[in-house]
């Protein structure tokens, strides 16, 4: 049996969710559904990030303990799950998990036993939204974080390195090799740029003063707090069982394909900062990092100071899960940022799902009621006009698989709306109801058994994108029910913008 971890990266509590959150869970959804549907044994973990700088820093200004804050923003990002129709297997927080902390210590103790470990005084500007150290020469002009448009603060400090400069070579080779797999390619050349100008050892802790007492304390140095980056990467082993389940890691890590979905603001750290750190720690790499692009809202940059910042889970109360997650994956670029706008949405719901799969849908069931008491015939229809259908149904599911293999949402969704096109082409040409006024019942069978199990591949192709919606239309087509359908319900509603 083949295993498959994949997991998403697990955001700061300290703000909101918002559509670019929806976006990677969605995308790792699919992902997840496509290959339990494929017969895989499958692990989607998400989670929060809850040890950062920025959570102590939001509690502060809210007047409330860490643990509280940090356990309210939680809640909000476990909450996608339901909402979204998002297939979590494991949802870790870093700060209460009982399987995170000795996790952490393990993986510290590792690097350190290897000698990667050392101290070192140092003064470097930080930006705490960003969690990193920046030179001068990548902020802006006037000396703020591209990321923030804030101004990181210097800090001085003794603290402990990560010899991350031991790892060059031996990342060059493993990303230029394709071992690990960095996917879109655009995204591979621009860690192997950076990858080939050097890399300097990083900060791997922060003075318990600076962390204001919040995280995971060094092992055997009291002092000093383990680096948010370092302890929350460290979440995608420790959830499956890294220092407190081996046999159960042994088979979730070691014994799956291992992929994780990011945005593009943390490559740095999935792709040059965690392979160094499981290097030095000697253990196995994730086998694939997908990166994806921003969702920006109304043509900005979401930020809590835009106030474009909306709960994804308000969007999908508004407008359905199945709107969301489908605008999600036919429109977002695997290149460049895509805006979200609430009429963007609405239209491709409306072309895609109302007009052209729920269309197709429900006219087939309505002729099966009207033409034969809503029993549905047997056979198909081998006539040339059904040809075009036949062959969007056939390659459909090796196009999903292997757009999917590509991290190319778009073009797997494009092989299920293809069968709808085509199917509402056929009706067109063979005119269903002119096969029942000519009584050719011969051929109104064969059509109408062709247009069901049309239904049927619709609704089998369309589950790991849309699975509420793909259960509607198994029902509607009677998928592993009977042959007799239920009366003719719009399997997708007509949107418009509220
Ligand atoms: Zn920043």
């Amino acid at each position: 049996m083949t295993r498959y971890t994949v997991t998403t990266a697990i955001p700061y509590v300290n703000g909101r969710p918002h559509v670019g959150h929806a976006l990677e869970l969605v995308q790792t959804d699919v992902l997840a559904r496509y290959r339990r549907q494929r017969g895989d044994a499958v692990r989607f973990q998400s989670g929060t990030d809850d040890n950062a700088l920025k959570n102590v820093q939001g509690a502060e200004a809210a007047g409330v303990s860490v643990a509280d804050y940090v356990a309210h923003g939680a809640e909000r990002f476990a909450a996608l799950g339901p909402a979204l129709d998002v297939s979590f297997d494991d949802f870790i927080r870093t700060s209460s998990d009982p399987r995170h902390r000795p996790g952490v210590e393990k993986l510290w103790a590792a690097c350190a036993a290897r000698g990667d470990l050392y101290r070192k005084a140092y003064s470097g500007l930080y930006c705490v939204g960003c969690e990193r150290f920046y030179d001068r020469t990548e902020l802006t002009a006037d000396g703020r974080c591209d990321e923030h448009g804030t101004a990181p603060e210097l800090v001085e400090e003794e603290n402990w390195f990560f010899r991350l400069s031991a790892y060059q070579d031996q990342l060059v080779d493993l990303v230029d090799s394709g071992r690990l797999r960095i996917e879109p390619a655009s995204r591979r050349r621009e860690v192997l740029a950076f990858l080939r100008a050097g890399l300097a050892d990083f900060s791997a802790s922060r003075s318990v003063a600076r962390a204001r007492g919040w995280g995971v304390p060094v092992p055997g140095d009291p002092g000093q707090v383990i680096y948010v980056w370092f302890d929350a990467l460290a979440n995608y082993i420790t959830a499956p069982g890294y220092g407190t389940d081996p046999a159960r890691f042994d088979q979730w890590w070691n014994g799956a394909e291992r992929v994780h979905v990011i945005g593009k603001g943390i490559i740095r750290f999935h792709a040059v900062y965690w392979p160094a750190i499981l290097l030095s720690a000697g253990l196995a790499l994730p086998d694939t990092i997908f990166v994806h692009e921003y969702v920006t809202v109304d043509g900005a940059k979401i930020s809590k100071s835009a106030g474009n910042a909306e709960d994804p889970a308000d969007i999908a109360q508004r407008y359905g899960s199945d709107a969301l997650r489908w605008w999600l994956l036919s429109e977002v670029a695997g290149s460049g940022d895509t805006d979200f706008t609430a009429a963007r949405l609405v239209h491709r719901a409306n072309e895609d799902l109302a007009n052209n799969l729920g269309n197709l849908v429900n006219r087939t069931a309505s002729m099966v009621h009207r033409y034969r008491g809503g029993v549905v015939p047997s056979g198909g229809d081998d006539n040339g006009e059904a040809r075009a259908l036949r062959h969007a149904r056939a390659v459909a599911g090796s196009t999903i698989g292997e757009a999917l293999a590509d991290f190319d949402f778009r073009r797997a969704v494009e092989a299920v709306t293809a069968i709808g096109d085509a199917g509402n082409r056929y009706v067109e040409v063979v005119k269903p109801w002119d096969l029942a006024k000519g009584g050719d019942t011969e051929r109104l069978d064969a059509v109408l058994a062709e247009l069901v199990a049309t239904g049927r591949d619709i609704a089998v192709h369309l589950a790991p994108f849309l699975p509420a919606a793909a259960e509607r239309v198994a029902l509607q087509c009677g998928l592993s029910t009977t042959d007799s359908l239920p009366q003719p319900r719009p399997v997708f509603p007509r949107l418009e913008v509220s």
